[in-house]
């Protein structure tokens, strides 16, 4: 695979006037838009992203995406064709916070991941255990359970982000060797299972700053970073993409 990518997720925060503030400081430092970094902004505030960054090297991203592919009475939810048609390049799925407060899993994830391809999207990916699950020395059947969703995918560009729940958020980044062996196990799963690993990359998420991004960035195996508040600050976030 290419360049390592980093993907800037804002959860939900921002308004108007705000994003816009924080996106034109971010087009001011090229370091960003060459590394070709993506922007997950809420779903309200993607067209309002997509405009500004028109023309720029960075990417857009989606937080979500619905399930249901056609057009219809699906109150509240936004297609991955709608997310493609404001310019979307990218849409997360499966981020532990869906998981967690929306029960995401298996089926409905098999089904996101299909309508973001069939849109031209690529997916990112998320997996990642809980500290109960890491702490109960189950954290790779976790993994590996999660990643089953995956299975029906073979040959298609993916992204896998591993964020371990008890890093996101926390300040508490996962250890050089945590996230060596994940990541190392991740793709000995995608080898076996999909077949190859060339069209994937797979990055490490959680508490990612950026005085820990270049040795984060430098781990065998790691293609890259997802960041969530880091992604908040343009000065920040441009430190962490000066390290690609
Ligand atoms: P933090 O970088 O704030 O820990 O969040 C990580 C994350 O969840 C990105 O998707």
């Amino acid at each position: 695979m290419g360049a390592k990518l980093v993907i800037g997720n804002w959860k939900m925060n921002g308004r108007l006037a705000a994003n816009e503030q924080l996106l034109r400081a971010m087009l001011a430092m090229p370091a960003i838009a060459r590394s070709g970094a993506g922007i997950a902004a809420p779903a309200a505030y993607i067209a309002q992203i997509a405009a500004l960054c028109e023309g720029s090297g960075i990417q857009v991203c989606a937080q979500d995406v619905s399930r249901f592919a056609a057009d219809g009475a699906y109150t509240g939810e936004v297609s991955a064709s709608m997310l493609a048609d404001l310019g979307c390049r990218y849409v997360l799925i499966g981020h532990s916070e869906r998981r967690q407060y929306f029960a995401e899993a298996g089926a409905c994830l098999v089904d996101k991941l299909q309508a973001a391809l069939d849109a031209g999207m690529v997916p990112v990916f998320c997996v990642g255990e809980t500290l109960a699950e890491r702490e109960a020395g189950e954290y790779l059947s976790v993994i590996f359970s999660q990643l089953e969703v995956l299975r029906g995918f073979a040959g298609r560009e993916l992204v896998v982000a591993y964020e371990p729940v008890w890093a996101i958020g926390t300040g508490k980044v996962a250890n050089i060797e945590q996230i060596s062996e994940i990541h190392a196990e991740i793709k000995k799963w995608l080898l076996q299972t999909l077949g190859g690993t060339d069209n994937i990359r797979v990055l490490y998420g959680g508490s990612v700053k950026a005085d820990n991004a270049e040795v984060i960035m430098a781990v065998p195996g790691v293609d890259g970073a997802l960041v969530g508040g880091a992604s908040l600050d343009a000065s920040t976030f441009e430190l962490i993409c000066q390290t690609v």
